[in-house]
């Protein structure tokens, strides 16, 4: 599995997956959430309304995720992450970890191959970018020591993600992922 750390625009990747840094509500935010709303159009707010007026009629909790189709977008689909918002007092480094490991489950049920996350709660949830990308990159590497574990090639994987993709929005984000991924 390879864990990679690009710059660009998470809306336009070619990947089976995109997370969405959204917010309770699910019902349309700024930033990455408002980018991915307007490239994948208004089927995707009709299925979040469908969601919280079904599952989730209290919104989804921090650290959740839920997954929707990816509507006009190229990944198929999207999957919906609640970061801790700094702002409101919400510092656990666990809430953010959930917000990697939780998409990550949820994708290896949707058969997915490829999967790209934005830095979540890095941007109006106020955390720095260096503890995200921190914290990102460690659950991921976690996750996948915890799944593979046991696993001798030659036998069913045990999950079929094939590419995990950061994909950030400035220079300074890029450098603080990489720096992490460049950890051994
Ligand atoms: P949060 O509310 O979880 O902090 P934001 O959307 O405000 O979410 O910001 C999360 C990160 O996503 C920030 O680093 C921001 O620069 C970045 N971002 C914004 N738009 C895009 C995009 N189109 N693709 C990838 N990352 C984006």
């Amino acid at each position: 599995m390879l864990i990679e750390a690009v710059l660009g625009d998470i809306t336009t990747q070619d990947v089976d997956v995109i997370v969405n840094a959204a917010n309770s509500s699910l019902l349309g935010g700024g930033g990455v959430d408002g980018a991915i709303h307007a490239a994948a159009g208004p089927g995707l707010l009709a299925a979040c309304h469908e969601l919280r007026a079904t599952t989730l009629p209290d919104g989804l909790p921090v650290g959740d995720a839920v997954v929707t189709p990816g509507f006009d977008l190229t990944a198929r689909w999207v999957i919906h992450t609640v970061g801790p918002n700094r702002h409101r007092g919400e510092t656990d480094p666990v809430l953010l970890s959930s917000c990697f490991a939780r998409p990550l489950e949820l994708a290896v049920g949707l058969d997915a191959a490829s999967i790209a996350f934005p830095a979540v709660s890095a941007g109006v949830y106020g955390w720095a970018v260096e503890d995200v990308a921190r914290i990102a990159v460690g659950t991921v590497r976690v996750w996948q020591e915890g799944t593979e574990a046991g696993w001798t090639p030659g036998h069913p994987r045990p999950h079929g993600i094939e590419v995990v993709r950061f994909v950030l929005f400035s220079q300074n984000a890029l450098d603080a992922f990489r720096s992490e991924l460049d950890r051994a």
